[in-house]
């Protein structure tokens, strides 16, 4: 069913046609498909619409990535060859950052800035990926018996469905694409509904440098697509970022058929400021960690932890930084915080500001939706900030997605180390100190897969990324990464030992 789409006069997106899936290298609208709308959220306004993707859709795209896997075009391509391509693409998304930040901030409404920055950061992913695609990552193996050769080769997994989330969408795709492509696998993404456009739009980036058709293909859709793609049969990998919800119940389906899974999920993450810290440093950092992308970030900061010799001063403090930050349209160099991504997603940001406040948490700023002069429609919150959270509060325990820090008071080491690592989750967790033992002594105890000390939410390319306990499974970015999509295959050679008759052995 075709519905009449209203376009928003600020988009320079609009002549380039995104609505359909990207399978075989082309743009493809099946007969009968289904659509939905693509929603400005600073500006509340529908401005494109996206392909609805079935179980039968999902097959298509399947099947041309099976196709193209099986092809020699894609297989045999020498590393030296497979690393150009990626240099060729990250070239490309550098080359068209504009385009791709601006398609990335109408649908998620993230300051332009950063978008900007993440995207054009893409060349770097992929140049790195481009090295690793052509560095041996098997080894000889010097086993205990004489006259054999053995080594390991690592070979790509397969097909890979890559399952992506709404708040970096190409980034957190490029963590996949990169390994998956360098280690020679071909991909199907399933970007969030809420961010469909700018994935199918790197898709014909890609075929536009020279990937083979089939290589890189996206469905977009609900979640019933992602569930299609993740239960298919012809998927051998699933790579997903998203909500542990989610990620459960994708290991579940993939354990079914012993689909290799890797799951980045979600955070309630400690930002823990001692004493002995800069204390001015420690409330930037804490501010930044929890308000940057407006709170919309796996590892955001959620929960700040202060110990009680300055915790008047630094609630103090990161209230009145709130207070200041400006939040407005994210296209404006002004604004230090952009809109709220969904309307479902702000809904839920403004019901956790009723559910803190009735569980007798100290609202010490924001707490409110903010007006932006000229974008009446569009979803935006006030950075808020609730002092005296303690840790038994669904407040300090569910992760919101949004601008909302969690203030919790505490004596000592031993008990900040204790509340920070009371949580299901595991993602990332902050200390600011003075102190270099302690920064050790409780990078070491914090039960966290990131632990950064005196600086907050820096990821790269060539470190490991990923959680301990329900923020999720495997690594992704570094070396590892490359492992998370392979397979490893030992190698057995008679090098002069002769074959033994273990059935007579005096022969
Ligand atoms: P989500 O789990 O709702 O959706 C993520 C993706 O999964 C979307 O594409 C969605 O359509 C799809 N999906 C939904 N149900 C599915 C199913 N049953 N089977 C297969 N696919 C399905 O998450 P979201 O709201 O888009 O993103 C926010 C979440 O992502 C937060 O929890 C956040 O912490 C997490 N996240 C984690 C990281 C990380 O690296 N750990 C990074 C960014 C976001």
């Amino acid at each position: 069913m075709r519905q009449t789409i209203t376009r928003d006069d600020r988009s320079t997106a609009e002549t380039t046609a995104l609505d359909g899936i990207y399978v075989d290298g082309r743009l493809v609208r099946p007969d009968g498909a289904q659509y939905f709308d693509v929603r400005d959220p600073a500006t509340g306004r529908v401005w494109n619409r996206a392909l609805d993707a079935t179980a039968a859709e999902v097959d298509l795209a399947v099947r041309s990535a099976r196709r193209a896997f099986e092809s020699e075009e894609w297989s045999m391509l020498r590393p030296a060859d497979r690393a150009q391509l990626l240099i060729d693409f990250g070239s490309a998304i550098a080359d068209n950052a504009e385009e791709l930040s601006d398609l990335q901030v109408r649908e998620n409404g993230k300051l332009m800035r950063e978008m900007f920055g993440q995207t054009k950061l893409m060349r770097e992913y992929f140049n790195y990926y481009a090295g690793l695609a052509q560095l041996p990552l098997g080894a000889t193996n010097a086993t205990h018996l004489r006259g054999m050769v053995n080594y390991t080769v690592r070979e790509p997994i397969g097909v890979v469905g890559a399952v992506t989330p709404w708040n970096s969408p190409l980034l957190l795709l490029v963590w996949k694409l990169g390994p998956a492509l360098a280690a020679g696998n071909t991909v199907v993404a399933k970007p969030s509904e809420v961010t469909p456009l700018s994935t199918v739009r790197l898709a014909q980036i890609a075929s536009e440098v020279g990937f083979p058709d089939g290589v890189f293909n996206v469905v977009t859709g609900q979640g019933a697509a992602g569930r299609a793609l993740v239960e298919h049969p012809e998927v051998d990998k699933v790579a997903f970022t998203g909500s542990t919800p989610t990620g459960k119940a994708i290991a579940a389906s993939a354990a079914s058929r012993l689909a290799r899974v890797s799951l980045e999920l979600g955070g309630k993450s400690p930002n823990i400021i001692f004493d002995d810290a800069d204390i001015e440093a420690a409330v930037t950092g804490a501010v930044a960690g929890i308000f940057g992308a407006s709170g919309q970030t796996c590892m955001a900061g959620s929960r700040i932890l202060v110990q009680s010799t300055v915790y008047d001063e630094v609630v103090e403090r990161i209230a009145r930084r709130a207070d200041a930050i400006v939040v407005g349209d994210p296209r404006e160099d002004e604004s230090q915080m952009g809109a709220v991504a969904s309307r479902a997603q702000y809904d839920k940001v403004l019901e956790y500001i009723g559910i803190a406040t009735g569980e007798g948490a100290r609202l010490v700023s924001g707490g409110v939706v903010a007006e932006v002069p000229g974008l009446k429609e569009g979803l935006f919150v006030r950075p808020t900030v609730f002092a005296d959270v303690t840790n038994d509060m669904r407040i300090a325990r569910e992760e919101v997605f949004g601008p909302i820090a969690a203030i919790i008071r505490f004596d000592d080491e031993e008990e900040a180390v204790r509340i920070a690592n009371d949580t299901e989750f595991g993602l990332a967790a902050g200390v600011w100190t003075g102190s270099v033992p302690r920064a050790h002594r409780v990078a070491g105890l914090l039960r966290a897969g990131t632990v950064w000390v005196n600086n907050y939410r820096k990821t790269s390319y060539a470190t490991p990324f990923g959680g301990y306990k329900q923020s999720g499974l495997g690594r992704e970015n570094g070396i590892d990464a490359m492992r998370e999509f392979s397979e490893e295959k030992s190698i057995w050679i008679d090098a002069g030992q002769g074959i033994k008759d273990p059935f007579n052995p005096r022969a």
